[in-house]
């Protein structure tokens, strides 16, 4: 009989009512299981020892062997702190205790070898350790079992209240000896023998006690390749009971609109790359499963059409569709751009946004009821309860990560039964990221360009060249080109950032001047309709300039505007400064991209502007972001499993994420319902988990 692992840490040795409250409090560890799985973040050569004279400003714990040779007491504002002089044959420190005074002067015993571990501080001239482990030198070679110590996840509160590192090393090993390490096996047979993995008593003993680098590895591998399948199992087969039980309307026909379309009004020819995803969203419709797809592909890689082409198959089958974008612009944009695609094909489309007129917006809710209009573009405006279909079949989801999950969920319910829905984004997410955060979603991705479009250039520049810059704008214009100058504007110092853009709007109309030059200005502060107005002028070739803050980040086509010039690009993020150049580049013309930044930059900043200048694949662009900013940051990760992975690592381990999720794939079509002998520890395994952790609570 194995142990039960349920059961709570109170009941261990050791472990009394307060520890098992802070335990619970501070480490989320509330059974012997939960204790199990307390991974060590990384280990400490406990065989390495420093010597104080080669102690660094910034080092992690250390460990000194050395002598206590006095204590004193030193006031401060609140009560006293006790310090000993700790002395090797190189130099002397200071071991330093804000609390437990009493006991340390009366056990720690002076001019004995002691082995002193802890984070050392730069204090006073002095280097100090507060609060260290100590070990009579004597006793800890004794102990030393391995050259890897594991170091726990920690809080402040933790050690304040006396609970080290060392003690919780203590009582996992006292969990061992209850438990006599033998645990139950949660990988079948079949994967261990084709992944060589160890078992996971084996696995589990050695992350927390390796007995070599090479046990600690193979441990490690283990244990992450068993998170890592259990969440990608727990996400193919949520996304299969999404597709069995919610049924979608099956589009079936291919009709008139799309054949029309297709055969005589496509502007250009599809890339490869488009009429792949196109059948991808073919077969979804076709099938009776409500499609709940993700479509990626880089700004400009066209995705537009896809969902122009989508939007026809719903018409072709009698339904409506909806297209939904994140900002004004955006929506006109889109609006303008479909009725000029469409013109021929006598199709009803409206826009609805914030400042559509109580008319407009009455006739459009009459005519969505009644089911004359068949195609709405719009912004969150469509999300209002006034807005209801007579039979939506497809929504559309632009530039997804500027919606909640919330709000995508509320139009999925507009209908009794719902539509099928497509999302579209030009945030290129690592397709490892996507997996595991987007698991439950189809993927669609389109990645490649049309045709003939040229790489943008792209350069750093520090603000002393901006004369250089200048002429090189005014080469560009002379050309016929058109010239984006952009300014961070970010929230918290609004109002500062929009001096930026005033004074650099000025300088602008100081060196462009008019009449030779026409300068639009484009920002959030301005009216809906003032912003239209001048972002038609840039559009139809009137100005020559755009200065304008981030609103024209997104999605903005502008095929002529060929150079783009980023104002302090160190204050962007990666992702952003891959939207904004994604504004030109859009013609066949040769484009440009110029990031123009202060001197003193961050070692982050440089990276990141290091990596705009290097590559324009976004997809390499999303890996770096990934590194520098980690999956928390990124769009739609704040409810996945990503972020509470207790070993692997989304970044690090994408590989074995891969792995992990070619063969949960690969067991659940030989066995879909897991019942085969072999695979029964995996469906045991797979019901606890979903028992305990609620990890369907994914996008819908
Ligand atoms: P995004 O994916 O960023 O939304 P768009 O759909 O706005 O990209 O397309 C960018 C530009 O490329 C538009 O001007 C569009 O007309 C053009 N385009 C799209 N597909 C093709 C194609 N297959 N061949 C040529 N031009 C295309
Ligand atoms: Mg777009």
């Amino acid at each position: 009989m194995k142990h039960n692992l349920q059961i709570p840490i109170d009941y261990l040795k050791g472990v009394g009512p307060n520890r098992a409250n802070l335990l619970r409090k501070e480490l989320g560890v509330h059974s012997y299981q939960d204790l199990i799985n307390l991974f060590p973040n990384r280990y400490i050569d406990r065989t390495q020892y420093y010597k104080i004279n080669k102690l660094q400003q910034n080092n992690a714990d250390v460990q000194i062997i050395g002598k206590i040779t006095s204590f004193k007491e030193v006031a401060q504002k609140r009560g006293k702190r006790l310090v000993a002089t700790y002395q090797d044959d190189t130099g002397t420190m200071e071991l330093v205790w804000f609390r437990g005074q009493k006991w340390i002067r009366e056990n720690l015993k002076l001019n004995k070898p002691y082995v002193a571990f802890g984070k050392t501080n730069w204090f006073n001239g002095k280097f100090s350790m507060p609060h260290p482990e100590l070990e009579l030198l004597e006793e800890h070679e004794k102990n030393l079992r391995s050259a890897m110590q594991p170091v726990y996840p920690s809080t402040e509160k933790l050690t304040n209240s006396g609970i080290s590192n060392k003690t919780i090393s203590k009582i996992i090993q006292q969990l061992f000896i209850e438990t006599k390490g033998d645990f139950n096996e949660t990988l079948s047979e079949n994967l261990k023998k084709e992944l060589h993995l160890i078992s996971k008593s084996e696995a589990l003993f050695n992350v927390h006690f390796p007995k070599s680098q090479e046990l600690l590895s193979k441990a490690q591998f283990r244990l992450k390749f068993e998170e890592l399948f259990y969440i990608q199992l727990q996400l193919i087969i949520k996304n299969q009971l999404h597709k069995s039980k919610i049924k979608g309307f099956p589009f079936t026909e291919i009709g008139n609109y799309f054949n029309t379309f297709y055969k005589s009004h496509l502007p250009f020819e599809l890339t490869n790359a488009q009429k792949r995803v196109l059948k991808e969203i073919r077969a979804d419709l076709g099938s009776h499963a409500q499609m709940n797809r993700l479509l990626q592909g880089d700004v400009g890689s066209g995705k537009t059409i896809v969902a122009l082409m989508a939007m026809l198959m719903a018409l072709d089958n009698g339904f409506q569709a909806c297209l939904m974008a994140p900002t004004e612009i955006l929506s006109v944009q889109h609006y303008n751009g479909l009725v000029e695609m469409c013109n021929k094909l006598n199709i009803s489309i409206k826009i609805l946004t914030g400042s559509s007129k109580t008319s407009e917006r009455k006739e459009i809710h009459e005519s969505l009821e009644n089911g004359e209009l068949q195609i709405l573009i719009g912004t969150h405006a469509l999300l209002e309860d006034k807005v209801k279909f007579k039979n939506l079949g497809l929504a559309i989801i632009d530039e997804q990560h500027r919606f909640g999950v919330a709000q995508r969920s509320k139009l999925w319910h507009k209908n009794t039964s719902p539509p099928h829905v497509l999302v579209m984004t030009a945030t290129p997410i690592p397709r490892t990221l996507a997996m595991s955060v987007y698991g439950d979603l189809d993927i669609s991705i389109i990645d490649e360009l049309p045709a003939g479009r040229k790489p943008i250039k792209t350069v750093h520049r520090y603000d002393k060249n901006r004369l250089n810059v200048f002429r090189f704008i005014r080469e560009e214009i002379a050309l016929g080109r058109q010239v984006y100058v952009v300014y961070p504007l970010i929230q918290e110092s609004e109002k500062m950032d929009y001096k930026d853009l005033m004074d650099g709007y000025e300088s602008i109309s100081r060196d462009f001047p008019m009449p030779d030059y026409q300068i639009s200005i484009v920002h959030g502060q301005m009216k809906p309709a003032d912003k239209e107005y001048e972002m038609q002028r840039f559009a139809k070739g009137e100005t020559q300039i755009m200065v304008a803050t981030t609103v024209i980040e997104v999605g903005v086509n502008v095929p002529n505007a060929s150079v783009m010039i980023i104002e302090s690009a160190e204050r962007f993020g990666l992702s952003q400064l891959h939207q904004l150049r994604g504004r030109v580049g859009r013609g066949a013309e040769q484009s440009y991209c110029i990031l123009m930044t202060g001197h003193k930059l961050s070692n982050d900043s440089k990276t990141r502007l290091e990596t705009m200048v290097k590559t324009t694949d976004g997809f390499e662009i999303a890996e770096v972001d990934l590194k520098l900013r980690g999956p928390g940051d990124l769009m739609g990760t704040q409810q996945s499993g990503v972020l509470n992975l207790k070993i692997a690592d989304i970044v690090k381990d994408k590989d074995l994420l891969q792995h992990a999720r070619y063969h949960a794939k690969k067991i659940l079509k030989e066995d879909p319902k897991l019942s085969n002998l072999d695979n029964q520890v995996i469906l045991n395994t797979y019901k606890a988990l979903s028992k305990f952790k609620n990890i369907w609570n994914y996008i819908s």
